[in-house]
C-alpha cells in the first residue's frame, strides 16, 4: 500500500516522509542529563523497540481519563504476548508499573533503559527471558504526565521537568486501585487480569525521609500471603534482593523509612498496605508486590540508576526462581478458592522487630533562611551507621468469615461493574426469589469531615447481624466466594473493610431510609390502629410512663408509634446493608423458585 502511494505521489510523500521520519525517530534517554521522557517520547521509544525486536510487543489496553489509551509493553523470549501461553510454557511474568505519580518518573526512564538493554542482550541479559517474561506499563498516569512543569515536586532533585501527581480527574491513582473511580484504574485492572503477573513492581520517589540510601523498598505486607509464600518472601526473596543490591550492585537498599518519631531515626515500621495501594491490590491476587521509593534528595541519574538496578535484580531473581514462584502462586491460588477466613484489617505487632543496619545523618536544629523558624534537618556532614529496630510484623485486627456467596442487588450498578472488571464471576437470579440470608444493619459509623479522593470516607463501622428472609428481584447478582477474585470480593463487600465499597460511599444512599409520615393525616390512622390493637395501646401507655420524653413530647409520641406499628415494617430496610450473605448455598439449588 505504501509503495503504490509512493509511485502516485512521489514528491509529496518525500516531504511527508521526511517529517514523519523526524517525528518517529527514537527518543534518546537523557536521564544522565537530568531529563525524563515525556509520555509521547516514552510511547515512541517503545514503538521503536516493538518494530526492531521480534521479542517485543506494544499493546493498547483500555482507556484513561486523559482520553489516551493505556499502553502495555511485553517482552518474551519467543515474542509470545499472550500471558496464558507464557504461563502455560512454565514462564513467570513480572509487571512493572511506572509514572503512577508522574512527578516521580525514575521508573519511566529506568524501564525504558532496561527494556532496550534486555532486548539488545547487554551483558547476556537475554538469558533471563528463558524462564521469565517482562511486562511494562510505560506511563500509567497519562493525564498527570501530560501536565509537565519544572515546579511540581519542588523539593525534588530533578529531573528538570516532571508531571503532576494527580490524574486528569485529580485522583491520586495510588489510592484508586480497588474503588476505581478513574478509567485509568479500570484499565489497569484489565491489564492485571490479562497478565496475572507473578511479580509486580510500582516505581516511586519518596520525600518522607532523609538518609544515605538512594533506594528504599516497600514490599507487600508478608502476613497477607499464604503461609508458605510468606516464608519464601521473608526468608528468601527479600533477603536475596537486599543482598544483591548491596553486594552485586554496590547500592545498599533499605526498607521504606517510615519512622516512629521525627528527629533522630531510632526505629522504622513496616508499611501497612491497604488494598487501595498498588501492592495492596497485587496482594489480593497473590502476586509478590513491591514499590521502589527512591530518595527525593539524591540526583536524578542516581535515582534512575538505583531503580534500574532493582528492576534488574527483580527480573534476575524471578527468572532464577521461576519454578518456586509459580509453584507457590499456584498453591496460594488454589487455597484462595477454598478460603473462608479473611483478614480485613491489621495492627502492628509492637513486640516483634528485626535489627536493621541503618545509614543515617544526624538530626540537628537550625534556623531556616527565609522564614527564620526553628526547624530540624538531617546534617549531611554527619553520616553515621547504627543498628535500629525494624517493626514489620502485623496481627489481624478484624477477621470475617466469608459467606458461600454474596448477593448484590442489580440496582448497585457501580459495584457490579467493578466486581466484573476485577474478575468476579457472577450470575443473576432468573426470578424474584425470597432467600434466607445473613444481613448487616449499620449500627454506627463515622463519615470523614473532609473529602479524600472525592469521598467522605466511612470508618469505625459497627454492625448488627440478623439472619432473615429477604426478597430479591430477578436480575440481582449472586457472587460466589469460590474464585480467584475472592480476596477482592470479600475486601470490597464487607462493610467494615477500610478499602471496601461501603467505606468509599458507594452505598451511602441506603443510609437515608426511604419514607416517613406526614403529620396531617397520621393521627387518624393511628387512632384506628390503637382502637383495634389493645396490646399496642398498652405498650404505648407503658412507654409514656417509662420515658419522660415520650410522655411530654407529641413529636416523640408520633415517632414511637411510627416505629412500633406495622407501618415501620416498610422502614425495616433502613440501615440494612444492601448486600446479603448467603451462608448455605446448598439451599440455593433452585434459586429460580
Ligand atoms: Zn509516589
Amino acid at each position: 500500500m505504501k509503495r503504490r502511494l509512493f509511485t502516485l505521489l512521489p514528491s509529496l510523500l518525500l516531504v511527508a516522509g521526511l517529517s514523519a521520519q523526524q517525528d518517529t525517530c527514537t527518543p534518546e534517554l537523557k536521564y544522565s542529563e537530568n531529563q525524563s521522557l515525556t509520555w509521547e517520547e516514552a510511547i515512541r521509544y517503545y514503538q521503536d523497540l516493538d518494530e526492531r525486536y521480534s521479542e517485543a510487543t506494544l499493546l493498547e489496553m483500555g482507556m484513561t481519563d486523559a482520553g489516551q489509551p493505556l499502553h502495555l509493553f511485553i517482552i518474551s523470549a519467543d515474542g509470545e504476548s499472550d500471558p496464558t501461553e507464557i504461563h502455560r510454557k512454565g514462564n513467570a511474568i513480572v509487571l512493572i508499573n511506572n509514572g503512577i505519580h508522574p512527578g516521580e518518573p525514575e521508573g519511566i526512564d529506568a524501564s525504558a533503559r532496561f527494556a532496550a538493554d534486555l532486548l539488545a542482550n547487554k551483558d547476556g541479559m537475554k538469558k533471563y527471558l528463558r524462564s521469565c517474561a517482562v511486562a511494562i506499563i510505560p506511563v500509567y498516569n497519562i493525564g498527570g504526565a501530560l501536565t509537565r512543569s519544572r515546579y511540581w515536586r519542588i523539593n525534588q532533585n530533578g529531573p528538570e521537568e516532571k508531571g503532576a501527581r494527580r490524574n486528569t480527574r485529580f485522583l491520586d491513582l495510588n489510592r484508586d486501585f480497588v474503588k476505581q473511580d478513574s478509567r485509568d484504574a479500570r484499565a489497569f485492572a484489565g491489564i492485571y487480569r490479562f497478565l496475572d503477573p507473578d511479580v509486580f513492581l510500582d516505581t516511586h520517589t519518596t520525600n518522607g525521609s532523609d538518609h544515605q540510601f538512594t533506594v528504599t523498598l516497600i514490599a507487600t505486607q508478608p502476613e497477607k500471603m499464604h503461609p508458605e509464600m510468606e516464608q519464601f518472601f521473608r526468608n528468601d526473596m527479600l533477603k536475596e534482593l537486599y543482598s544483591r543490591m548491596k553486594e552485586a550492585q554496590k547500592n545498599e537498599m533499605v526498607p521504606y523509612v517510615q519512622y516512629t518519631d521525627r528527629g533522630e531515626i531510632r526505629a522504622i515500621t513496616g508499611f501497612e498496605e491497604a488494598a487501595y495501594y498498588s501492592t495492596g491490590y497485587s496482594a489480593l491476587f497473590n502476586s509478590f508486590g513491591f514499590m521502589t521509593e527512591t530518595l527525593v534528595y539524591k540526583p536524578y541519574p542516581e535515582r534512575v540508576n538505583g531503580t534500574l538496578q532493582f528492576i534488574t535484580e527483580l527480573v534476575r531473581y524471578t527468572s532464577l526462581n521461576h519454578k518456586e514462584i509459580l509453584r507457590l502462586r499456584d498453591e496460594a491460588n488454589r487455597r484462595t478458592l477454598e478460603a473462608k477466613e479473611y483478614v480485613i484489617d491489621w495492627e502492628q505487632d509492637t513486640t516483634k522487630w528485626d535489627d536493621l543496619l541503618y545509614h543515617g545523618y544526624r538530626y540537628e536544629e537550625t534556623t531556616t533562611p527565609i522564614s527564620g523558624r526553628k526547624s530540624g534537618f538531617y546534617n549531611h556532614e554527619k553520616p553515621y551507621t547504627e543498628t535500629i529496630r525494624y517493626y514489620n510484623y502485623f496481627n489481624p485486627s478484624v477477621t470475617v468469615t466469608a459467606p458461600d456467596a454474596y448477593i448484590v442487588p442489580f440496582a448497585w450498578e457501580e459495584v457490579i461493574e467493578r466486581l466484573a472488571v476485577n474478575g468476579a464471576e457472577m450470575h443473576q437470579l432468573k426470578h424474584d426469589t425470597v432467600l434466607t440470608v445473613e444481613t448487616y444493619y449499620i449500627e454506627s459509623f463515622e463519615p470523614a469531615r473532609r473529602a479524600t479522593q472525592g469521598h467522605y470516607f466511612n470508618s469505625k463501622v459497627k454492625l448488627r447481624t440478623v439472619t432473615q428472609e429477604i426478597e430479591y428481584l430477578k436480575g440481582d447478582y449472586i457472587v460466589p466466594v469460590n474464585q480467584r477474585s475472592n480476596n477482592y470480593i470479600v475486601t470490597m463487600l464487607e462493610p467494615q473493610s477500610e478499602s471496601g465499597f461501603f467505606a468509599w460511599n458507594f452505598f451511602d444512599s441506603f443510609l437515608e431510609g426511604q419514607d416517613w409520615y406526614s403529620v396531617w393525616g397520621f393521627e387518624s390512622h393511628l387512632k384506628e390502629l390503637l382502637d383495634h390493637d389493645p396490646a399496642l395501646r398498652e405498650a404505648f401507655e407503658k412507654a409514656k410512663s417509662g420515658d419522660a420524653k415520650v410522655a411530654t413530647d407529641p413529636v416523640a409520641q408520633l415517632q414511637w408509634l411510627y416505629q412500633n406499628t406495622p407501618l415501620s415494617e416498610l422502614e425495616k430496610r433502613t440501615r440494612l446493608y444492601p448486600v446479603g450473605r448467603l451462608m448455605n448455598a446448598g439451599k440455593m439449588s433452585n434459586p429460580g423458585k
